[in-house]
């Protein structure tokens, strides 16, 4: 595997603390473990399950997701570090029980330092399997209303709501989104969510969604209006809140916007880094994906944390954390305003200053 013989000289290498190749022959596992930082305290970060055309892209996605979970994380007041994890899937991505047996192995192997947990492509299921062979894993099934963890996706959408809230005092002065105009892209699990906390405080929403079918069935309910998929971005509103792909900020993209706020939950939002700064330009308010999107993993992390000191009756510590997302937001966006320079840029410094860098 030739990306492994120098993939400390890869671009997206960034003095990660270790990076481990995993190799299964019986079970044909073939993983890359890569752990950014355990400055805060374990690697936390899902599994991906992925054909990828090469083992460079892998590599390269191993990196570049493992140090976004330590910013992330960072960002969301966890004690949790950043890793990630890639199974190198083939071409028919056959996934077997040994295969995720070898892999929960490595985990173990590793001895904490690493906390594993669903991804693209990873089941509850698998994890559940994963679990057999291994404490150091989340995402599991969870009892009780007051138990952390479960699907991400209500925790993600409350904290995104929160953030869009906080937006909106921040650009308009506003203390209520009554009658703020949203538009959503993506009405799935995160973006269904936003759309519904927000209807509760009667907010105008456009609603928009590849399965036209989904978003005109959630404006019927919430009393919004649907769009088709190519006009959600050009639809003029206060706030556009993207919840379904990443790279749609790019140079016909942020053209395209009609709006003073871009706040949504979908990860690495904008293509190249370059469009940040282009956004800005355009003053309108960003605020940084993985700030705002952090609900699910503070859940996540805090299912971790009660299984591992035997506790329960996270969900508070969990309300807790994510009612801290409008807080850090406003810190980022003063700073912005105060240094000139574009807030997922001071995003990221906020957070490698966290994380000791
Ligand atoms: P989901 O699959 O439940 O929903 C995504 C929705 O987007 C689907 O309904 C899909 O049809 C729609 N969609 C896809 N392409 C579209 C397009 N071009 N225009 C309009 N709609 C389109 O996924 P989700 O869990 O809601 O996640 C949404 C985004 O949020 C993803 O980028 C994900 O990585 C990110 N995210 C999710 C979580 C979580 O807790 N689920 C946490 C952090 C980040």
């Amino acid at each position: 595997m030739n990306a492994m013989t120098a993939f400390w000289t890869e671009a997206d290498y960034d003095d990660h603390e270790l990076v481990q190749l995993v190799r299964d022959p019986k079970s044909g596992l073939t993983a890359i473990i890569a752990i950014h930082s355990t400055h805060l305290g374990p690697g936390a970060g899902g599994t991906r399950f992925w054909h990828y055309p090469d083992p460079k892209a892998a590599m390269r996605d191993a990196l570049r997701l493992s140090r976004g979970m330590s910013y992330k994380n960072a960002m969301a007041g966890l004690p949790m570090g950043g890793g990630k994890a890639v199974i190198l899937a083939d071409e028919d991505r056959t996934k077997s029980p040994e295969m995720l047996a070898a892999f929960g192995d490595a985990v173990e192997a590793l001895g904490g330092k690493y906390v594993t947990a669903e991804d693209v492509g990873i089941s509850e299921a698998d994890m559940v399997a994963v679990s057999q062979r291994t404490s150091y894993v989340s995402g599991l099934p969870v009892e009780g209303e007051d138990s952390a963890g479960g699907d991400p996706g209500p925790f993600t959408a409350m904290g995104i709501y929160h953030g869009i809230k906080a937006a909106v005092a921040h650009k308009l002065g506003k203390d209520s989104v009554k009658g703020v105009h949203v538009a959503v892209q993506g009405t799935g699990s995160v973006g269904g969510g936003v759309a519904r906390l927000l209807a509760k405080d009667g907010a105008k929403l456009t609603l928009s969604d590849i399965h036209e079918d989904r978003a005109e069935a959630l404006a019927t309910e919430l009393g919004g209006k649907a769009v088709a998929p190519d006009a959600i971005m050009s639809t003029a509103c206060d706030v556009f809140s993207p919840n379904a792909l990443g790279a749609i900020l790019d140079d016909e993209g942020i053209a395209r916007l009609d709006c003073a706020i871009v706040a949504g939950g979908a990860n690495n939002q904008f293509a190249r880094a370059k469009h940040g700064a282009m956004l800005a330009e355009r003053d309108i308010l960003y605020a940084p994906d993985y700030v705002i999107n952090a609900g699910g993993i503070i859940s996540v992390a805090q299912e971790y944390l009660d299984r591992q000191q035997g506790a329960s009756g996270g969900i508070n510590e969990v309300r807790k954390r994510i009612a801290q997302i409008p807080e850090r937001l406003v810190q980022i966006w003063q700073e912005s305003e105060r240094s000139g320079i574009s807030a997922d840029v001071v995003a990221d410094r906020m957070a490698q200053k966290l994380i000791g860098r």
